[in-house]
């Protein structure tokens, strides 16, 4: 399970990290803090590598 760490996101960007994850399961409305669904993540670990936001839960 991933959660996200909003300290370290700075919510003023489009997450570059949505395009890596291989089933579309990060979400982010407008420049906020990304969000996870729960029910299409893999846990495979890429968000981790890229962002310090996401973390492993
Ligand atoms: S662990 Fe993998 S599948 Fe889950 S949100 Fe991160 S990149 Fe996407």
């Amino acid at each position: 399970m991933i959660k996200i760490d909003k300290k370290y996101c700075p919510e003023n960007h489009l997450c570059p990290t949505k395009r890596i994850c291989p089933v579309g399961a990060i979400k982010q409305v407008a420049f906020e803090a990304p969000t996870v669904d729960q029910a299409k993540c893999t846990d495979c670990g890429k968000c981790i590598r890229t962002c310090r936001v996401f973390k492993k839960a």
